[in-house]
């Protein structure tokens, strides 16, 4: 049996059709079904939908041999405990600063609201800037608008979001996409049936490249 993690929301929907021509199909509808193991159409595979920020922690641990999650979220989570053997390119989008519209200077000592504490703190004192990182869990654009933040870190896609609320977006810290990532005991243990399944997304991908 392998066990795939994948993450809720937008990257579940994008990474569907990549596990559809895979032959993987979930029995309930994931969009109805309140269970959180999920069975296939492929009797040797099951899907767990669960938190973004989860997913590599449940690889990691061997309680999924693979995963599928944002690149933001492995950076936070740190790559050394995961194989991470494919780009899967859905779910892109841009892991940037963003600031009140009328912010013209980001100030040398500057508080900055996010999620991504860690990758934040790398960021800022690679440009040499001190940053107070102040953690939060959703909502980081509400930071500046209350005076909580002068600047925030946070994924952008459209860009609607920061511009609803008077942001704008500043500077690119990573280009962002949803990767596999696989249990390392799990890569050697079962070697055959994951490479396999590596395979097939990667043809997949090319196919639509
Ligand atoms: P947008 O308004 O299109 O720029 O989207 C920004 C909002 O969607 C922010 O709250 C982001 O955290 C979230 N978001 C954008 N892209 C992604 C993604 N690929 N995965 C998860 N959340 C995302």
């Amino acid at each position: 049996m392998l066990t795939i993690a994948v993450s809720k929301g937008r990257i579940f929907e994008d990474c569907m059709p990549l596990l559809e021509e895979a032959g993987i199909f979930p029995i309930d509808d994931p969009k109805t079904s309140r269970k959180l193991i999920l069975d296939t159409t492929r009797s040797d595979v099951q899907l767990i939908i669960i938190r973004a920020t989860d997913v590599p922690t449940f690889v990691e641990y061997g309680a999924a041999d693979l995963g599928i999650a944002g690149k933001d979220v492995l950076l936070e989570h740190g790559a050394e405990s995961l194989y991470e053997p494919l780009d899967l390119k859905i779910a892109c989008c841009r892991l940037m600063t963003a600031t009140p519209k009328d912010l013209f200077e980001i100030p040398k000592r500057v508080r900055v609201a996010t999620k991504y504490v860690k990758t934040a703190q790398q960021y800022f004192a690679s440009r040499g800037i001190q940053a107070e990182i102040i953690k939060l869990y959703g909502s980081m654009e509400l930071a500046p608008l209350v005076g909580l933040a002068d600047c925030i870190v946070d994924l952008v896609d459209t860009g609607n979001t920061l511009k609803a609320n008077g942001l704008e977006p500043r500077d690119l810290i990573m280009n962002i996409s949803s990767r596999l990532v696989v249990n390392k005991a799990a890569m050697k243990m079962k070697h055959a049936e994951i490479q396999a399944l590596i395979e097939q997304f990667k043809l997949t991908l090319a196919k639509r490249a």
